[in-house]
């Protein structure tokens, strides 16, 4: 995609240039843990596919990339322990909305009281 900088980090991952800290990936997704945690639990979920943010992916992917994104969450959430107690999901978009890393991604906080910090 014309519009995508294949040189970011999560970019990386996906080519295997970088190694995460995966925790569950199908043929849609990818989820890895933070590495910066903002909680006691703090894991991220991107779709495999080129998608900046979610405007474009809501705007451009298929329907099964835009299912395996949500399928994916509680998925995660029971396999990092969260799913019982609850968590927070946040997705970022562009410079107003505070997203440093440009290829989508969605947070999922929990493990504890997560409190939502908009600054
Ligand atoms: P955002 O501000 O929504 O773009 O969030 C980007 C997230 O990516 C932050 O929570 C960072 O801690 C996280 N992050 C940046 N580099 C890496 C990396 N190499 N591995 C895992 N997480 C990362």
């Amino acid at each position: 995609m014309s519009d995508y900088d294949s040189g970011n980090v999560f970019a990386k991952m996906l080519r295997g240039e970088i190694t995460p800290d995966i925790i569950y990936q199908d043929e849609y997704v990818f989820a890895f843990h933070d590495a910066y945690p903002k909680a006691k639990v703090h894991v991220l979920i991107i779709p495999k596919g080129a998608y900046k943010n979610i405007t474009q992916f809501g705007e451009r992917a298929s329907d099964a990339e835009l299912i395996a994104m949500l399928r994916a969450v509680p998925k995660v959430a029971e396999m990092v322990g969260i799913k019982e107690g609850g968590y927070r999901t946040l997705i970022n978009c562009d410079k107003d909305g505070g997203q440093e890393v440009p290829h989508l991604h969605l947070h999922l906080l929990g493990g504890e009281f997560v409190k939502l910090d908009l600054g």
